[in-house]
């Protein structure tokens, strides 16, 4: 067993479960949690990195992983809606249940030729969740040819001291590229490497980028700041004031 991820060290990884649970995984978590840990190993030996290094792993957006509160995450994306499937919704779904699995009222019902009931999705209101395939297998929302991973930064819990920070983007697309995901494993490889070189002591990734600027972080990472990464919270606005969890 190797002894380390104690201290100022790469601290064991917080992953999700993927395709062991659940319907919507769009990465196999634990796979790409054990290449990343492969690629790290050095940093969890170490015990001089600037501060500790944590790194979490939501295999979809719903994200069960620490993902807003790590200092590196990896979020799974699915990008394109479910494709349905008449005969199974017809056979194996309650349509009610279907329509109300949707946080964004993309799913509407639908009375097929043949007097069967189906549903029918608005792409334009989807979101790509991927909660209708957990309550109808009729709603199949796994794409290979477009599924993607996504790389945030800067997340933290609050301490005595400091307060919490989220996670941001900073790569929108890596692709799924299993057993090894090297493109990923090297991303992550290339934000510590510059974090270990430039940040000061005590100093958490989100600390440090904070500290010196994004701009300058794109910069040292040689990362493409594109406008996938701005926010213009346009669907946030919608699904705030449509969900019951938030109110304005
Ligand atoms: S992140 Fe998504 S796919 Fe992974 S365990 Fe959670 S809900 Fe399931
Ligand atoms: S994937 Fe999510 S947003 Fe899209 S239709 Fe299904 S539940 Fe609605």
């Amino acid at each position: 067993m190797p002894v380390g991820g104690t201290g100022k060290s790469y601290k064991p990884i917080v992953h999700t479960i993927g395709w062991n649970h659940c319907h919507t995984a769009v990465i196999d978590a634990p796979g790409l949690a054990k290449a990343i840990s492969d690629g790290l190993f050095e940093y969890f030996k170490r015990n001089d990195l600037p501060a500790k290094l944590k790194i979490a792993i939501a295999c979809c957006l719903n994200m069960c992983g620490a993902v807003h509160c790590s200092d590196i995450a990896i979020v799974g994306m699915h990008r394109k809606p479910p494709v349905v499937d008449d005969e199974i919704v017809a056979k194996f779904c309650e349509i009610p249940t279907t329509v109300a699995s949707c946080p964004t009222l993309a799913i509407k019902p639908k009375v097929l030729p043949d007097g069967k009931r189906s549903v029918e999705i608005n792409p334009e209101r989807c979101m790509y969740c991927g909660n209708c395939y957990t309550v109808c297998p009729g709603l199949n929302i796994i794409n290979p040819k477009y599924d993607c991973l996504s790389l945030w930064v800067g997340g933290k819990v609050p301490n005595a001291r400091s307060p919490p920070m989220y996670s941001r983007l900073v790569i929108p697309y890596l692709p799924n590229n299993p057993p090894r995901w090297p493109e990923t494993v090297e991303a992550i490889k290339k934000i510590v490497k510059a974090w270990i070189e430039n940040a000061r002591e005590d100093e958490r990734i989100g600390e440090w980028i904070e500290r010196i600027g994004w701009e300058k972080f794109f910069k040292i990472t040689g990362i493409p700041f594109t406008d996938k990464h701005i926010d213009d919270f346009i669907f946030s606005i919608r699904d705030f004031r449509t969900t019951t969890q938030f109110k304005f």
